[in-house]
């Protein structure tokens, strides 16, 4: 059983749509796919319509931006349902914050001399406006060669133009998912900027607050931090997760590509009987 656990639709930050990804995870042969767009589950309604009589099992998921002290970080949430309750009330008020912080953004983006329209960037937005949109519309009006280049000059962390993302704190995320009966898996470990230590001493507080699994595996992971992180799910009795964070269809970001070894083939099912064993809880 092949599976991709991550990955973006054109309902936040990724360029195809619900339909066309599934139509892509059946010619690649993907056997299960999980959509996982930035802090909404807009696109599973179409992607459930485009599957039809495909064998595809799809799940529903999410990528919760997390704020925390020393920058923010992505939680994923997965589930049994589209339509994940409190979850979707939480997440009713993100686009809205995300505008907002848009404007924030274009503000110091004029500042730098950069000056955008707000409706450049909306216009290529899902339900969540994020730094891949305002990065490409920053490369449409000449401001930047390439998305690398935008984030690199003007949107990256630290960068004059950054502005953290509106988002939970790490409790309350994993709270917003449990509560919904969801498993909550943490996004791409090496993106926290911590050295082994820290991460794992991270790791093992998230995992304490009802964190149940890690991404291992990613094609970017080297093989020592694929062994890292897989001691680490080990130790703190996390499922090893992964996927491509498939966005866009390039030479780099390849559907169901996960690295090597490959995600084990069980681990969709390992996720859905955590959730099960979640919601037969008390
Ligand atoms: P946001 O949630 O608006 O802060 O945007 C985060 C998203 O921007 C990530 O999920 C990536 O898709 C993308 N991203 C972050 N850093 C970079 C970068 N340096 N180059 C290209 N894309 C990036
Ligand atoms: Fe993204
Ligand atoms: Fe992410
Ligand atoms: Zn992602």
């Amino acid at each position: 059983m092949s599976a991709d656990l991550h990955c973006h639709t054109c309902r936040s930050d990724g360029a195809l749509s619900p339909t066309d990804l599934v139509a892509l995870a059946t010619r690649s042969g993907l056997d299960v796919l999980a959509i996982t767009d930035h802090d909404t589950l807009a696109g599973l309604p179409e992607a459930r319509a485009a599957i039809g009589g495909h064998p595809l099992h799809l799940i529903a998921g999410v990528e919760l931006t997390v704020r925390h002290p020393g920058g923010g970080f992505h939680l994923l949430g997965y589930f049994d349902r589209d339509d994940p309750d409190p979850l979707l009330d939480h997440l009713a008020q993100i686009p809205r914050q995300r505008v907002e912080r848009a404007q924030k953004i274009l503000a110091r983006l004029a500042d730098q001399g950069a000056a955008l329209d707000i409706d450049r960037v909306l216009e290529r937005s899902g339900e969540t406006v994020g730094r891949p949109h305002i990065a490409d519309a920053l490369v449409a009006a000449g401001y930047a060669p390439n998305r690398r280049s935008a984030f690199e000059r003007y949107l990256g962390d630290r960068r004059p133009a950054f502005v953290s993302a509106p988002g939970p704190e790490p409790r309350e995320a994993l709270e917003w998912i449990l509560r919904s009966g969801g498993a909550p898996v943490l996004a791409h470990p090496y993106t926290l900027g911590l050295g082994r230590a820290r991460l794992r001493a991270t790791v093992q507080s998230l995992a304490t607050a009802g964190l149940v699994g890690i991404e291992v595996h990613r094609p970017e992971h080297t093989p020592d931090q694929r062994r890292a992180l897989s001691e680490m799910a080990r130790h703190f009795d996390l499922v090893p997760c992964g996927g491509s964070d498939f966005h866009r269809p390039d030479d780099r970001d390849r559907l169901g590509e996960t690295g090597t070894p490959p995600l084990p083939s069980d681990t969709a099912e390992r996720l859905l009987q955590t959730i099960a064993h979640l919601e037969s809880r008390p």
